[in-house]
């Protein structure tokens, strides 16, 4: 069996950097994270091991403790509850993210702000919770309707949009076009904010899936960039597969002919990838 691993598979530079610096938070003691502090459960359970205690809410943490805001970013309300709780801030929200949330902050004194991005994806919610009451996240075509009616509302002349860092390359343009078309008689700054470790990753899941009969997709079931790349991977490949461990892999569907693909998402350990590849050529 023919394996190929992509070059951009694993973790992104954005959740290196956070792991690392909640390991060394760990290290001085316990200290809580405010949702999962990134979309993989073995990266979760691994810190959990050290230490990290996941909770969901603010209110679950005692005042003056340790807390971590992840890599995703959080609401700025959440900035000022956590200060107003004495709690001892480590931010690890990744430095592209930070600068789409100061970006959408100073836009919003003068622009009615739209998100291209997943309405429920914690990215997408910082970056809303920093955009003001005069912001919109625009997740189908189908929302540009509703965002017109509320930026008329406003009595606003210009519109400001950002993206989350994850979306689909392809799909953030045609969303664009649409918003362009849409917004007449309006002043439409576009500030396409997709992560280039996502639109690489993307061009290059593409290009594997057209080359190999079989494509495996590893992240987390919640994983929005994962998520992403296994839609690029069913439209280029007729066998595309989406799994979080090696345990999920089915090898009675694949056989010692067969040439694989394998690319990863931005929150999978490489143990995962290596743990895919060991099963595929034990198979063989
Ligand atoms: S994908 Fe890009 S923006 Fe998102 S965490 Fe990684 S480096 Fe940061």
């Amino acid at each position: 069996m023919e394996i190929i691993i992509g070059k951009t598979s694993g973790f992104c530079a954005g959740v290196k950097k956070a792991i690392r610096k909640a390991e060394e938070t760990l290290e001085k003691g316990e200290a809580y994270c405010l949702g999962e502090i990134v979309h993989n459960k073995n990266v979760i359970n691994d810190l959990e091991n050290k230490g990290m205690i996941t909770v969901n809410n603010l209110d679950e943490i005692p005042n003056e403790k340790t807390v971590m805001f992840r890599a995703h970013g959080e609401p700025e309300y959440k900035y000022k509850l956590a200060e107003s709780k004495n709690l001892k801030l480590v931010d690890l929200t990744c430095e592209k993210v930070k600068l789409i949330h100061e970006k959408a902050k100073k836009e919003s004194k003068e622009a009615f702000i739209i998100i291209l991005g997943k309405k429920n994806h914690p990215e997408t919610i910082g970056t809303k919770g920093f955009s003001g009451e005069n912001s919109f996240v625009i997740e189908t075509e189908d929302d540009i309707l509703d965002a017109y009616i509320e930026f008329e509302k406003t009595g606003l002349s210009k519109v400001y949009v950002t993206t989350q860092t994850t979306i689909s390359n392809a799909y953030c343009d045609f969303l664009i076009d649409e918003v362009e078309k849409n917004f007449i008689e309006t002043e439409v700054v576009v500030d396409k904010n997709i992560c280039p470790t996502t639109e690489i990753r993307q061009a290059e899941t593409k290009k594997i899936s057209q080359e190999v009969d079989k494509m495996i997709i590893i992240g987390g079931k919640n994983s929005s960039n994962t998520e992403e790349l296994f839609k690029i991977a069913e439209e280029n490949c007729k066998s595309a597969y989406k799994i979080e461990t090696a345990k999920e892999l089915n090898l009675v569907d694949f056989k010692i002919s067969d040439k694989v693909g394998i690319m990863a998402g931005a929150s999978t350990p490489e143990k995962i990838v290596e743990e895919v590849k060991n099963k595929l050529e034990n198979a063989n």
